[in-house]
């Protein structure tokens, strides 16, 4: 199996969905997700030019990202201690998992101290799932106006992570229940906020017709995970 041509018709089914959608395939960024993956097979994935990648455990986001080329973009889509907040801002572009007014302040500060302006997600629990972090959709506005102030972090928009579903199809709702609190609340604010990261593995094109700005693909570019070997 190869790295290479699975990213390769991953884009493509990327740029299909789109397509299908009747949206412009720029408009959406393919996140690598290579949680697990060693700095080796990562490369490989680099090497066949991919440049966005997702972790979601800040350890490997401190193993993996001096390793490799400078050039390459790395986003935090794993729930963030507030301890590890000043180690893991000089090396991530973007954080997907933002739960809480405090976190989203807390990052500000470090990122003042570092000199940094990092851009960040809220993440929803659309779905109110008791298992899934996240704030509640109800939370969302207010929270919004809040973060909107800060001076640091550049609030671009949400994100969500249903629970697995082995039909993409009943995963829809919680994807357009993320598109829709974005209109109701940019509208509520007049913050605007351009992405929405939702969509993995198995329902990325589902997220796209919804609106999905951000995917996050891990298993069908790199295979399956084995989390013996962590
Ligand atoms: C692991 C992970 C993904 C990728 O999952 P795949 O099913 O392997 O594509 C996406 N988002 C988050 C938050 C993850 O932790």
């Amino acid at each position: 199996m190869s790295i290479a041509k699975n990213l390769k018709d991953v884009v493509g089914r990327v740029a299909d969905a789109a397509a299908k959608a009747g949206r412009d395939s720029n408009g959406i960024t393919l996140i690598a997700v290579s949680k697990t993956w060693p700095v080796s097979v990562i490369q490989e994935a680099a090497d066949a030019g991919q440049r966005v990648f997702g972790e979601n455990k800040v350890q490997e986001v401190l193993k993996k990202v001096p390793a490799m080329a400078p050039e390459l973009k790395w986003h935090l889509i794993g729930h963030l201690q507030k301890n590890k907040t000043r180690k893991v801002l000089p090396l991530c572009a973007m954080i997907h998992s933002v739960d809480s007014l405090a976190l989203a302040q807390q990052i500000d500060r470090i990122a003042g101290e570092l000199a940094l302006t990092p851009e960040i997600l809220l993440q929803v629990n659309v779905a109110a799932d008791d298992a899934k972090f996240g704030l509640a959709a109800s939370e969302v506005e207010n929270i919004v106006n809040e973060v909107s102030q800060l001076e640091q972090v550049k609030l671009r928009g949400l994100m969500t992570v249903p629970a697995f579903d082995p039909y993409p199809e009943k995963v829809r709702p919680h994807f357009a229940a993320l598109r829709e609190l974005r209109e109701r609340v940019a509208a509520a604010t007049g913050v605007e906020l351009p992405e929405l990261s939702m969509g993995m593995s198995h329902d990325f094109h589902v997220a796209i017709e919804e609106g999905a700005t951000l995917v996050r693909v891990g298993s069908s570019i790199f295979g399956q995970r084995d989390y013996s070997q962590r």
